[in-house]
């Protein structure tokens, strides 16, 4: 019998389209899988913590962080992600400004530290080297937000010796020395404008102690300041490029040239609003776009990632939780990126800028602290207590001159009554 060879046609199509399909729809692996494993990623911004505040109060003992699935970080899916360092948030809210910020920063703190130190997958290290050296998850603490100094350069110094190794300088309030990028969520200090005679001290100290300064959610005003005036690379540990979406949370393009003169890097965030700006599909093609833009405007040495997980409930398709990060590597590499400019990415842009920051701690060695006080009318907070001598005086810490002179109207009230007595 003759066989028709076009009757086989649409089935040879077919066959075709599967293999296409089998080939695009692979599980990840091979060439990304390969890179991570020599190359783990370190992530600029990750909020578990802030969950185990709202879902459990903070009571490690309660659950188990290997395979925890109330949120999108847990230790299984840390190691599938080939993460190798993360930089755990202790964000408090805006909310707790001028209130208990600093208590609640602490107790954060003290979260992130404990469950470093319980679970032997987890190592809480402070230096580039330790970064380097660690064969387990390396634990970084930042700071989300200025208002957890509470205006205070001592309070500063003292969150870098428990091991903070950013801060960022607002979160969405101003604070009474930083604008923020979403000022108008909060009604805090409406008329700050960038950074405050205050602010640049705060910048100062952070370049003299060796911690980094994040940029993300600070306004561009504030942004551009501290890129005048930094001794050292700084860092946007969480954002993403602003002329592929306009959200006050990303980083246009003239900040993004500051940037690279400044040697400090973007860390990409999958945060899907500040990706696609409401549009409907976001994809991981999503988040390779805003690194192709940065890359075309800054190059691939300013670039690092900050997935935000566990910080807001939306990411893009296929990178759900932090298992999913070499499905974004897979991407780049199908783009055309190099596996040099790859780890540059996942780990060694972080690792430079780290460095770098650590040189200038060592060269201002020489550096006394900073005494500076915020003036206190810039501050208006009501608990605030002022214990310079006058104010001393008025809080009543001390006996005051209007005490003293209490007590002798007191006295002599007695003796006039005294006498009175007697003479009557
Ligand atoms: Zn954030």
């Amino acid at each position: 019998m003759k066989r028709d060879p076009m009757k086989w046609f649409p089935w040879l199509l077919l066959l075709i389209s599967d293999v296409l399909a089998s080939t695009t729809d692979k599980p990840v692996g091979g060439s990304a899988v390969e890179l991570m494993k020599k190359t783990p990623l370190i992530d600029g911004h990750n909020d578990l913590a802030l969950r185990l505040r709202i879902l459990y109060q903070n009571r490690l003992s309660k659950i188990n962080l290997k395979t925890l699935n109330t949120t999108v970080t847990n230790i299984q899916k840390l190691q599938s992600g080939y993460v190798g360092a993360q930089f755990w948030s202790v964000y408090v809210p805006c909310s707790a400004q001028n209130k208990d910020a600093l208590r609640l920063t602490l107790e954060q703190i003290d979260v992130v530290k404990r469950m470093c130190q319980t679970y032997q997958e987890l190592e809480l290290v402070t230096t580039s080297q330790g970064i380097a050296d660690s064969k387990k998850i390396a634990c970084l603490i930042g700071i989300e937000g200025g208002h957890s100094i509470d205006s205070s350069l001592a309070a500063l110094r003292m969150y870098y010796d428990l091991g903070v190794r950013y801060m960022s300088l607002t979160h969405t309030c101003n604070t009474p020395w930083a604008e923020s990028s979403s000022k108008q969520v909060h009604n805090f200090y409406p008329h700050v404008n960038g950074l405050s005679s205050f602010g640049k001290e705060v910048v100062k100290e952070m370049n003299r102690l060796g911690m980094m300064i994040d940029l993300s959610h600070t306004s561009d005003s504030t942004a551009r300041m501290v890129l005048n005036i930094s001794r050292a690379p700084v860092i946007f540990s969480h954002s993403s490029a602003f002329s592929l979406c306009n959200h006050s949370r990303n980083v246009p393009d003239d900040i993004l040239r500051s940037l690279k003169q400044n040697n400090g890097i973007v860390m990409v965030t999958f945060h899907a609003e500040v990706l696609a700006c409401g549009r409907k599909v976001v994809t991981v093609s999503t988040v390779a776009d805003h690194f192709d833009h940065i890359k075309k405007i800054a190059g691939s040495r300013s670039i690092g990632i900050g997935g935000d997980y566990d910080g807001v409930d939306c990411f893009p398709e296929g990178l759900e939780d932090v298992s999913k990060y070499p499905v974004l590597i897979e991407e780049l590499l199908r783009r055309g990126w190099t596996e040099i400019e790859l780890k540059e990415v996942l780990r060694e842009n972080f690792l430079r800028v780290f460095k770098e920051v650590e040189k200038e701690q060592h060269d201002s060695r020489s550096m006394n602290e900073n005494e500076n006080e915020i003036p206190q009318g810039e501050v208006q907070n009501p608990c605030r207590l002022d214990l310079r001598n006058n104010a001393l005086q008025t809080a009543g810490v001390f006996p005051t001159s209007s005490g003293f002179y209490f007590v002798v109207q007191t006295l002599d009230l007695m003796f006039i009554t005294v006498i009175y007595v007697i003479l009557h």
